[in-house]
């Protein structure tokens, strides 16, 4: 097991105590990062297919498929037009790009015909259960892109849970060391403070980016190390980590 990768089992505390917790790293966070505050950049099905593209690539080469896409095709309807190898061509360097173009024309062969303009604003005037519903029939739209179209499209506050969220909210024992990513969206929704979602949502990957990384975290210099079982364990000497866990 690297030093990175350590096992260790943060105290369970209550969902009273994690609240105000989350509170104190969302307050720190924001020193950090600054306050963020929500406003739409995107349409929802344009925030639906950039998510799609997002999948298991890069932010940067996720974007640069999505901008790619918008430039060869500037409406949804000439991608629904489009043959799936035009799409793909369009959105190589998402990566996937067979899988993903195949996914998206699914999508809009469905909304275009089903909905006028192949446009999905009519969701903001819906309940959050119907939005996640209505996207979940969708092949390859699961929990996380419905969340994120849901967060960042139609202002809800449901928390989408990334690699970074898990890793950093593991490491602050805001989440069971064996959740998955599922359960992870599940608990964190349930005790993070609407009015905060976005912005401890943003935070945290920028954290989880710039100091809590996967391998090598900064430690040292990061300023939520006070609220966070895993800072003495990560910083102990290898061969005294042990203790440090008990
Ligand atoms: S103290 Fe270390 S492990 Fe804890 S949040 Fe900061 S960088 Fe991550």
């Amino acid at each position: 097991m690297s030093r990175y990768e350590v096992k260790f089992s943060p105290r369970v505390i209550s969902r009273q105590r994690k609240v105000p917790k989350i509170r104190r790293i969302a307050d720190l966070l924001e020193e950090v990062y600054g306050p963020k505050r929500w406003e739409r950049k995107v349409d929802p099905l344009s925030q639906l297919i950039k998510t799609i593209l997002s999948q298991n690539t890069t932010d940067s080469n996720s974007l640069r498929a999505f901008q790619n896409l918008r430039e060869r095709f500037p409406t949804w309807l000439q991608v629904h037009n489009a043959s799936v190898q035009d799409v793909a061509k369009a959105i190589r360097s998402g990566g996937l790009a067979q899988i993903k173009a195949r996914r998206i024309k699914e999508i809009l062969v469905q909304i275009c015909h089903q909905y006028a303009d192949c446009d999905l604003s009519f969701l903001s005037g819906w309940p959050t259960w119907r939005i996640r519903d209505f996207l979940a029939q969708f092949t390859g739209v699961g929990e996380k892109t419905i969340a994120c179209v849901l967060l960042f499209s139609l202002g809800r506050p449901v928390m989408p849970v990334d690699t970074h969220v898990l890793r950093v909210s593991k490491r602050l024992g805001l989440l069971p060391q064996e959740a998955n990513a599922s359960r992870a969206h599940h608990l964190l929704q349930a005790v993070v403070p609407a009015n905060l979602v976005y912005s401890f949502h943003l935070n945290l990957i920028q954290h989880g980016r710039t100091t809590c990384k996967a391998r090598n975290p900064s430690c040292k210099g990061c300023s939520l190390r006070r609220l966070c079982p895993a800072y003495p364990i990560l910083l102990a000497p290898h061969d005294q980590r042990e203790d440090a866990t008990r």
